[in-house]
């Protein structure tokens, strides 16, 4: 299995533009870029070239730098074949389960609505890798704009199915904020009182909180955490369904 780099470039105020090398062949990936610069000026130093782009949906802070870059390396622009009208420039159109080959890698192309219609999360099967985009941040979940409060609970629960060693890269640096909500509502988990702590003190020194797993999500975030029966008595939500209990807590957070 050739190994993967993930590099994660900040763009923008909040975003994350991630940069996947395979070590074996130079090829390279840049998954949601919303601007230019951050990403050749990467590239440059280490004297590499882009080939692919992977889009996770179309909004402007995850594709703004889809042409330009399409221009300066000629790299070809990957997206879901649902969501193709609104993915500029793009060149392969996946299905939804489609797997694309890197390397010798098996990609997965998952869509997951809620955040948006067509979004959709890659999942590296081999690797262990899922670019999520708005669907799952540390310690929180993306804000529903074009989908059912059901839709975006289903996307999440697709999130949490993988394996709990599952590497997850989110399109934003949103984490304090949805560690305050979390501790707000769970207050008694150990665990989320640890991880509140450690990612203040990347965030003082400037450092993502980025990458995160599928077993801390399911150790700190309440997204992840909707059947827990005391976060349930938390919100007076007692004998709710999890997604219930997950449509309330995204009301919640929405006026946070
Ligand atoms: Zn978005
Ligand atoms: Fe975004």
């Amino acid at each position: 299995m050739s190994v993967l780099n993930v590099n994660i470039l900040p763009c923008l105020s909040d975003n994350y533009t991630y940069i996947i090398q395979d070590k074996s062949s130079d090829k390279v990936i840049a998954v949601d870029p919303p601007v230019v610069e951050p990403i050749t000026n990467f590239l440059n130093k280490l004297n590499l070239k882009l080939d692919y782009i992977l889009n996770t949906h179309h909004h402007a802070d995850h594709v703004d730098g889809n042409l330009e870059l399409k221009k300066i390396f000629n790299c070809k622009i990957i997206g879901f074949e649902q969501d193709s009208y609104r993915i500029p420039g793009i060149d392969i159109q996946l299905k939804n389960h489609e797997i694309w080959k890197f390397g010798d890698e098996a990609v997965r192309i998952e869509h997951a609505p809620g955040h948006t219609a067509g979004h959709v999360f890659y999942h590296f099967q081999k690797n262990k890798l899922a670019f999520v985009g708005d669907i799952v941040f540390p310690m929180g979940c993306g804000r529903i704009f074009e989908g059912s409060t059901k839709e975006m609970y289903e996307s999440v629960v697709k999130i949490k199915n993988l394996s709990n060693d599952t590497t997850i890269y989110s399109g934003h640096e949103y984490t304090i904020s949805n560690s305050k909500f979390c501790l707000k509502l769970d207050k008694n988990n150990s665990e989320l009182f640890k991880r509140s702590k450690s990612v203040l003190s990347l965030r003082k020194n400037n450092k993502p909180t980025i990458p995160t797993t599928v077993q801390l999500e399911k150790d700190t975030n309440i997204f992840f955490r909707c059947e827990v029966q005391e976060i349930k008595n938390n919100i007076n939500m007692k004998n709710a369904s999890s997604e219930e209990v997950f449509a309330k807590l995204r009301g919640l957070k929405d006026n946070f």
